[in-house]
């Protein structure tokens, strides 16, 4: 899509999934003068705030189809959008992320293969399509060791951490029907992801790395900042190197485990991403807006830091949003998302113009959240 011409006219963006990631892409392109139209199976898509929704299933084809023809340009706000849903919508109009980049990465093994193509380090892992498999991954790889499924796993589900024969032979019954690939378990030193967009020119940006702690395998804070040059620098090279293949168009981002002062990759994410939602209070331009500046055509904005941040992961209930509010810095996101355990609702950034001053405000945030917020907001200190 070429910008601006057709003078002051708003240009729509259509958005497979209707979840808090597309809520916040459309309230970020709204101001910059975009609709937004929406495809997602729940009858409340959180996203519907900021744009209209259809009700259709993610593999009705017919529905991203018409929906490809309302709008100039298409992304998605998840990763599993499936290879014909993302065919339909292509005789329409574009798609971005590329297709390419969605089909690598909806399958660990094929991810896995691929960055061992482009040189990019990985962890021992070995494809596991039977018991015999699973078998010989285990004397390759010793024990302790994860299995996971190879598609459609999120949050640690359809996942399981061997330490013995008895987790593994729990772990062959409850996963054994799906295609898997058993992980070396690495004992990393913090777990960091980062997050980049390329633009239609392929101006290619990115944010500080970010350090993530997460409870019971969903996220619980992330914190940008305070890596080395060195680190940061190899993960932008290995972002690039993707990029590059896929030749690649709006925000990606890369779950990396630090271990041994290296940096391995966990996965890849073609889109938006949790741990980067500080972005939005502090940084020049947010992932978002960038995703949407970048899959419009628009020039991208600037990446840095103005802040020190540092976010906390709302996870099944919010906790007292006046008391919260009252510690300075803090910005607070509702996605209006009826409450459930283990479901995300919301989150909360906490900024500063010091590491001190930030490290100050998130525990009193920890105290008021309660729960396990006070012990896991030490890991960041
Ligand atoms: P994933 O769904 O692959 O991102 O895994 C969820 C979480 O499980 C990660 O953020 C890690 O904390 C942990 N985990 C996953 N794979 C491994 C591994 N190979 N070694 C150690 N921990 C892991």
């Amino acid at each position: 899509m070429a910008d601006g011409s057709a003078a002051g006219a708003p240009r729509t963006i259509g958005i497979l999934g209707g979840g808090q990631l597309g809520r916040m892409m459309g309230l970020a392109g709204i101001p910059l003068g975009f609709a937004f139209r929406f495809l997602d199976p729940g009858a409340d898509a959180c996203a519907g705030v900021t744009g209209a929704t259809v009700q259709a299933a993610f593999d009705d084809a017919d529905a991203a189809r018409a929906l490809s023809g309302e709008v100039d340009v298409m992304t998605f706000d998840f990763e599993n959008v499936p290879d014909s849903t993302a065919r339909a919508v292509e005789e329409h109009c574009p798609l971005y992320p590329p297709p390419g980049a969605l089909g690598a990465c909806q399958d660990r093994l094929t991810e896995k293969s691929l960055m061992e193509e482009l040189g990019i380090a990985v962890g021992g892992y070995h494809a596991v399509s039977g018991r015999t498999d699973l078998l010989e991954g285990i004397e390759r790889l010793g024990y302790p060791a994860v299995l996971k499924t190879r598609r459609f796993g999120y949050d640690g589900k359809g996942q399981a951490v061997l330490r013995d024969a008895e987790d593994l032979e729990r772990a062959w019954q409850r996963l054994g029907d799906a295609p898997l690939i058993l992980e070396a378990f690495i004992p990393f030193e913090a777990e960091c992801s980062l997050i980049g967009v390329r633009g239609h020119d392929g101006d290619t940006r990115f944010w500080p790395l970010t350090r993530n702690v997460h409870d019971d395998g969903i996220l619980a804070l992330s914190r940008p900042g305070g890596f080395d040059a060195a680190l940061q620098a190899a993960a932008e090279d290995t972002m690039r190197r993707l990029m590059d293949h896929f030749a690649y168009r709006g925000v990606m981002t890369i779950e990396f485990f630090l271990h041994d002062g290296i940096l391995l990759v966990n996965e890849i994410a073609p889109r938006v991403h949790n741990s980067g939602h500080w972005t939005i209070d502090g940084a020049a331009c947010s992932q978002f807006e960038n995703h949407v500046r970048a899959v419009a055509g628009l020039p991208l904005g600037g990446t840095a830091m103005h802040s020190h941040a540092l976010m906390f992961n709302w996870i099944g209930t919010l906790p007292d949003r006046a008391a919260l509010l009252a510690v300075d810095g803090v910005h607070w996101h509702d996605y209006g998302k009826a409450p459930r355990a283990g479901r995300k609702i919301g989150h909360a950034t906490v900024t500063a113009a010091s590491r001190t001053q930030l490290m100050e405000r998130a525990e009193r945030v920890a105290r008021i959240a309660g729960g396990r917020f006070e012990a896991l907001v030490q890991h960041l200190n």
